[in-house]
């Protein structure tokens, strides 16, 4: 089996078993990884420990350690081109989004946090003792797990692993064993960009192999991002382990409210873009539509009319709208829920079946009629299934808000109006980590990312990744008798 494994700057090969990379629009095995062991797991939470504290890494100062973030972005930029068809083969998503998202994203991102790490600073304060100097001190949280999902590879390991090192940690990188191919190429980048032996370690694997990290007693933070079931174990694991810090970005099902004096055709394009981007699999993709009686026709019209016009396809093809669901095992799952719809008596507008090709295809999928308590409305289910229904009373804008709220998750939620008092009102009442106004979902660098309720712990993105990456001291300094 290939040598998969990257510890202490040499790539070696996992003790356990293949496990298959397939490109999800043909059904071919394009690559295998391996299994790594406990074993094999120690090393890698051994040589971040060992490289935390070297001169090689902590001695840097902190221009040359944004360096090192800038080289890799430049490194990302120049193989846009190979790692946006390796996502589309791995992942399945179009090839412009792999381009646009994933890859320009990723290297965007590490850049904008080259630019924190000479910004990353305590402060002092005005301790009530006298003659007393207090100061913080930011300090990296020490080795890092980032366990990522298959949905975004790329682009998500770039969201966990610029903080990271912009703060001077150390970490373990854990891909999904459904899409592990771009991390795999990320990490021989982050050599090629001259980043220090142990810094970057990545073990590949299964859940089982994402366990050891949780359950490991020399792992200091967990960055998680993957299925609310997942976290809920891993959040066990930390507690019966070490009581390791987490950050869990877990899932949705995201509301969208479309009030009567909407702009239908934007509400439309917004939505489509905001709920079928990479096939629905987005954690942050609207589900549930919630729109005024008066516009509901009009709506769903339009709605079903642009997903059923979309160019689906292999996302190699520079054409293709929507690409294939990621895994077989996944194509099941959509289907079965999008079977409970029409079971549970929702009205198929369009759409609701897999389609007769070679990969693991579903058509967009457009639910009117939509009743509050169908399964297709509570379950997250990570296709481009979209429920529809109506709300009747405009005035009753906190049933409405309860509505929306009814559900486990709170990652985001849009609203569409022209109305300002509507939309703030709808805004603050709304349980969601993201709001958006009269636009799609859009994660950017500089905000917040992360949910409310069983979405998650913390957030990424911006300054508050950087928290999420440092432990902060507090200095007492008596210069009085
Ligand atoms: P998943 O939970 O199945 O897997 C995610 C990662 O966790 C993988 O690397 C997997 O190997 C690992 N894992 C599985 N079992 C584990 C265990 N017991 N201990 C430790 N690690 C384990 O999720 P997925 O199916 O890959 O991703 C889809 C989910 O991710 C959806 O629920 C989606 O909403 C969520 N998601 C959330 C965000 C966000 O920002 N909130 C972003 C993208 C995806």
């Amino acid at each position: 089996m290939a040598k998969r494994l990257y510890i202490d700057g040499e790539w070696v090969e996992a003790s356990g078993g293949a496990i298959p990379s397939y490109d999800p629009a043909t059904e071919e095995v394009i690559d295998e990884v391996g299994t790594a062991s406990q074993t094999d797991v120690d090393a890698a939470v051994a040589a971040a420990r060992a490289a935390l504290g070297t001169a090689e890494w902590a001695g840097l100062l902190p221009v040359q350690r944004a360096a090192l973030l800038f080289k890799l972005a430049d490194l990302i930029d120049a193989n846009r081109e190979e790692l946006a068809t390796l996502e589309t083969r791995d992942q399945g998503q179009p090839i412009g989004v792999s381009r646009a998202v994933s890859v320009t994203g990723a290297a965007e991102h590490f850049r904008y946090y080259a630019g924190w790490v000479t910004k990353i600073q305590g402060t002092t304060n005005p301790v009530s003792f006298p003659d007393t100097l207090h100061y913080t001190r930011r300090e990296p949280v020490g080795v890092n797990a980032l366990v990522t999902p298959w949905n975004f590879p790329l682009m998500i390991l770039a969201w966990k692993l610029g903080p990271a090192l912009a703060a001077g940690n150390t970490v373990v990188i854990k891909p999904s064993e459904v899409t592990p191919l771009t991390s795999i190429r990320l990490v021989e980048l982050c050599a090629e960009a001259g980043i220090p032996a142990g810094v970057v370690n990545l073990v590949t694997g299964d859940g089982a192999t994402g366990a050891l990290l949780s359950s490991h007693m020399d792992v200091d933070h967990l960055s998680y991002t993957g299925s609310t079931a997942v976290g809920r174990i891993i959040t066990r694991a930390s507690a019966d382990s070490n009581l390791k810090r987490l950050t869990l970005e877990l899932g949705g099902k995201a509301p969208s409210i479309i009030a009567a004096d909407a702009n239908i055709d934007a509400a439309v394009a917004g939505n489509i873009m905001g709920s079928v981007l990479n096939s629905g699999q987005v954690c942050a993709a609207y589900t549930r539509f919630y729109v005024d009686k008066k516009r509901e026709q009009e709506f769903v019209d339009k709605l079903a009319g642009g997903v059923s016009g979309m160019t689906i396809g292999n996302g190699l093809e520079e054409s293709t709208q929507l690409g294939p669901l990621v895994s077989a095992k996944h194509l099941d799952h959509v289907e079965r829920l999008v079977r409970t719809g029409t079971e549970q008596g929702a009205e198929l507008v369009t759409g609701g079946a897999r389609i007769d090709r070679d990969g693991y295809f579903f058509a967009p999928t457009v639910f009117a009629g939509v009743d509050d308590e169908m399964t297709i409305m509570r379950d997250e289910i990570f296709g481009p299934v979209l429920a529809v229904t109506a709300y009747e009373d405009a005035d009753e804008l906190d049933a409405l808000i309860a509505r929306a709220n009814d559900t486990e998750y709170g990652l985001a939620a849009t609203i569409w109006t022209r109305d300002i008092a509507t939309s703030q009102r709808l805004a603050n009442g709304i349980k969601a980590g993201a709001v958006f106004v009269n636009m799609p979902s859009i994660p950017d660098m500089t905000a917040p990312w992360g949910g409310y309720k069983a979405s998650g712990w913390g957030r990424e993105m911006g300054p508050w990744a950087i928290d999420a990456y440092t432990e902060t001291k507090s200095v007492w300094l008596h210069y009085g008798d």
